[in-house]
C-alpha cells in the first residue's frame, strides 16, 4: 500500500486539513503515517479501553506496542498515537461493537480475503437493492457504512448486503475493482432490477441511502 493512497484513507479532507498546518514544523519524522491492522482485535466483543480502542491493541494501554506499530509505519507522530488509533485524525473511526443483526438481515461475505470475485452481477439478488461494500480491517470510516447498513439490514428484507474485504490495495479483489478508487469505503449498488445504481467513494452515508431508494425504485 502506497503511503499517498494510505493516507487519504479515512477522509482525505480531514487528513490533509487538520493535520497540513503543522507538517512544516515538524522535523524530519514524517508526522503521519500509513493505517495498519494492528489496531483491530482479536474478537469482536474485545473490550474497549478509556481511549476508545480495543484494550488489547491500545499503545497507552500498552506502551510495550509501540514500537511494533511504528515499525510497521502506522504511527500519527503529531499524536503520539498510532495512525490507525488517532481519533484526532480519524474523526470517523470507531471500534464500537456492531449492532447485532435481525433473523432475516441478508448479509454474506463474497471475499474473505482479498481474492478474487470476477464479476458482481451474478450476485445481485433481483428483487432485492443489493449493497457491495469493499472495505478493510483498517479503514475505520468503512465500520461506519457497517453500523450504518446494519440499521437498514434491521428495517428492512428487501436489501442484501454483500461485503468484500480488500485486505490491502494489492489483492485480486482491490485490483479488480479499486484501479480508479483514492479511499475506502467503496460500495457499489444494485437495484432491484438487478442493475447498477451508483457507486459510492469515500463516507457518505447520505449518498449511500439515496442509491438505496434509487435502487429499490426500480
Ligand atoms: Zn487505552
Ligand atoms: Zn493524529
Amino acid at each position: 500500500m502506497s503511503l499517498a493512497k494510505s493516507l487519504f484513507l479515512g477522509g482525505a479532507v480531514l487528513v490533509t486539513a487538520g493535520c497540513a498546518s503543522s507538517r512544516s514544523a515538524t522535523s524530519t519524522e514524517a508526522p503521519h503515517g500509513q493505517l495498519s491492522s494492528l489496531s483491530v482485535a482479536s474478537s469482536p466483543n474485545a473490550e474497549l479501553c478509556e481511549h476508545r480502542v480495543p484494550r488489547e491493541t491500545c499503545t497507552r494501554c500498552n506502551p510495550h506496542l509501540v514500537e511494533k506499530f511504528k515499525a510497521a509505519k502506522d504511527w500519527c507522530g503529531e499524536h503520539g498515537v498510532p495512525e490507525s488509533q488517532c481519533h484526532t485524525c480519524h474523526p470517523d473511526l470507531s471500534f464500537d461493537p456492531l449492532p447485532a443483526l435481525a433473523e432475516g438481515a441478508d448479509l454474506r461475505r463474497l471475499s474473505e480475503a482479498g481474492e478474487d470475485v470476477p464479476e458482481l452481477g451474478s450476485h445481485a439478488v433481483k428483487g432485492k437493492v443489493t449493497v457491495f461494500d469493499f472495505y478493510a480491517d483498517w479503514c475505520g470510516p468503512c465500520r461506519s457504512v457497517d453500523a450504518h447498513m446494519y440499521g437498514v439490514l434491521n428495517g428492512r428484507t428487501d436489501v442484501a448486503y454483500r461485503k468484500l474485504n480488500v485486505v490491502s490495495w494489492d489483492t485480486p479483489v482491490a485490483k479488480r475493482y479499486l484501479g480508479g478508487v483514492p479511499n475506502l469505503p467503496f460500495l457499489i449498488v444494485y437495484g432491484k432490477d438487478g442493475r447498477e445504481v451508483a457507486r459510492v467513494t469515500g463516507l457518505d452515508l447520505d449518498a449511500l441511502d439515496k442509491a438505496i431508494a434509487d435502487g429499490g425504485s426500480r
